[in-house]
């Protein structure tokens, strides 16, 4: 299998990069082969991936990415196919419609229904959040911008319990088919094994079995402990 992983170089301030080692290792364990493939924001996106990451960055370097991938239209069409995609806090945003950065608005790469706008001051800290599909998450969130909804079908990522998420501490990010936003930075798949497992069974189309791995379970188990 392949991991795409894009742009570290300007998507890469906040850590989001592990996420790609953390897929790696649980696909290994089950004895799946997968090679972690970086793309400069240079480089064309490949379309045979079966993984695509997306991480937070700072202002600047969210803006030349967002361009970079409004070149055409590619990351959307691999949404489209319903291959996986996660994308984090600066990530997230760059796949919606718009989203401000240095005061100024700029273009999304139009996959999620959602706009993001300056919120009143930066939304530092611990992310407690509840998920349909792999239960409580934690992460961490550091973001200035506040994303809305332009769809109120959209389905939300999580519920927040502790923490802001999209801004308004109710719900965080948002998830279209099989492309994930969040606003969980972590590395978010590192906090929480239960959703990596998740997106690998999405990109295998199958379930897969549990894996014993206690150090990454009682990780996961006391953050939950400490942020509930
Ligand atoms: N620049 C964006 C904001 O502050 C995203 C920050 C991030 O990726 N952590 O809203």
């Amino acid at each position: 299998m392949k991991i795409i992983r894009l742009f570290n170089e300007l998507l890469g301030t906040y850590g989001d990069r592990g996420n790609a080692e953390i897929l790696q290792y649980r696909l290994a364990a089950r004895n799946i082969d997968c090679e972690i493939i970086d793309i400069s924001y240079n480089q064309k996106i490949p379309t045979d991936g079966d993984f695509y990451l997306i991480g937070g960055a700072e202002d600047k370097a969210q803006i030349l990415a967002s361009k970079k991938i409004n070149e055409n239209k590619i990351l959307k069409s691999i949404s489209e196919e319903g291959k996986v995609i996660l994308a984090v806090c600066a990530g997230y945003q760059i796949l919606g419609e718009s989203f401000y950065a240095q005061d100024e608005k700029h273009e999304g790469a139009r996959i999620f229904p959602i706009e993001s706008t300056p919120g009143v001051g930066r939304m530092v800290g611990d992310l407690l959040l509840e998920t349909e599909f792999a239960g409580k998450l934690t992460g961490f969130e550091n973001h200035g911008g506040v994303t809305k909804y332009l769809d109120a079908k959209l389905r939300p990522f999580a519920k927040v319990i502790k923490g802001n998420g999209n801004g308004d501490k109710k719900v965080d990010g948002a998830i279209i088919r099989n492309t994930f936003g969040t606003y969980a930075h972590g590395p978010i798949l590192a906090r929480n094994p239960k959703f990596a497992d998740y997106l690998i069974s999405l990109a295998i189309s199958s379930p897969i079995t549990e894996l014993k791995d206690s150090i990454s379970d009682q990780y996961y188990q006391a953050r939950i402990k400490a942020l509930s």
